[in-house]
């Protein structure tokens, strides 16, 4: 597969290449006793992203659009390093991250954080906020103890919320000022790129506007990259520099967003445009044309798109289309544009 390179002169903040996740599903206690006996049954393997390239400039808004089960959160759990890498590699400014020391790996770990889509299940029930947002910093050496309650009111402020509620616990909140508090607490040990999965998903429209637009005033007071992980392409055109979308484990096409709105060019794509807002009921409304729906479990060779695509050639059930440039910025894997 050809990674996507930049015209930029400087390296990537983040890059990701070649990478895939296997996760290996164990047997049930039925399935053992059936291999006691003979029978012939193996783990199942998840094959949640298979070679994906995945390249991030600085200060960019990448948009990262899939169905359920296609990779997105995998792939974004890669890049902030809560899910190892089955193969392939991750790199921070232009050094894999596996070739630095210590202190370097530290400062980068500490430089990519991760938003998540549910506050209230990522938030310590048990703890007040100024120890959920305060305690990462104190421990890394960032802020002192005394300097604690000051840091984090602070943070408060910057995220729209009033410091007098440091004293209490995330049951205490809406849905909008959790989400506040965990931008909050991602902010607190200075990091440089967030990761941002489903971040808004859980939101009233309404608030999803306003957290929304704090994302954008962020990233322009505090020089923020984002990887932003969603189902919802309104969410993802209105915040998005660049749109990378992943079908079933592979990243298929990348644009700017202006240009994938008007001009997609991978047949999935199309699929996925033309079937918006609706996009969890999409499986069904694609046409099926050959064999079962696939699936991470069991994705079919070739183009993994192949049997929903109305385009399907025989070449797309065996052989794996690459990432081709097909216009500045603008990457395809469709055999379309090699034939
Ligand atoms: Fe369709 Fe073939 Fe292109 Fe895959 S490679 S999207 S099956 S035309």
């Amino acid at each position: 597969m050809t990674a996507p390179t930049s015209t930029s002169i400087s390296a990537p903040i983040l890059e990701l290449r070649e990478v895939s996740k296997r996760f290996v599903k164990p047997l049930d206690a039925a399935a053992k006793l059936a291999r006691l006996v003979g029978a012939d049954i193996q783990p199942q393997v998840v094959h949640a992203v298979d070679h994906a390239n995945l390249s991030i400039q600085a200060g960019e808004v990448v948009g990262l659009v899939g169905e359920s089960g296609c990779g997105k959160s995998t792939l974004g759990r890669m890049a902030v390093g809560l899910h190892s890498l089955t193969e392939g590699s991750r790199w921070w400014r232009g050094q894999e991250l596996t070739g630095l020391d210590k202190k370097a790996q530290r400062d980068s770990q500490l430089a990519i954080q991760m938003i998540f889509q549910d506050p209230y299940a990522s938030l310590n029930p048990r703890m007040r906020v100024k120890h959920i947002i305060g305690e990462a910093p104190l421990v890394h050496g960032l802020i002192m103890a005394s300097e604690q309650q000051d840091y984090v009111e602070q943070l408060l402020q910057k995220v729209g919320l009033d410091p007098a509620i440091a004293t209490r616990f995330p049951h205490q909140f809406s849905g909008g000022q959790r989400a506040r508090i965990g931008i909050a607490r991602a902010l607190a040990v200075k990091p440089e790129f967030l990761v941002c999965d489903e971040a808004v998903a859980a939101l009233d429209v309404s608030i999803q506007a306003q957290v929304l637009n704090l994302f954008i005033r962020l990233r322009d007071e505090l020089k923020l990259t984002y990887l932003f992980i969603s189902h919802d392409l309104g969410v993802v055109r209105h915040l998005s520099d660049r749109v990378v979308i992943m079908y079933l484990g592979r990243v298929v096409e990348s644009a700017p967003t202006a240009e994938i709105f008007s001009q997609a060019n991978h047949p999935y794509t199309q699929a996925l445009l033309a079937s918006a807002p609706k996009l969890e009921v999409r499986k069904t409304t694609f046409v099926a044309i050959q064999g079962e729906i696939p699936s991470p479990l069991n994705p079919p060779a070739g183009c993994h798109f192949h049997p929903r695509c109305p385009h399907a050639m025989p070449r797309c059930a065996q052989e794996q289309p690459v990432l081709t440039e097909i216009a500045p910025q603008h990457f395809s894997a469709c055999h379309l544009n090699t034939v």
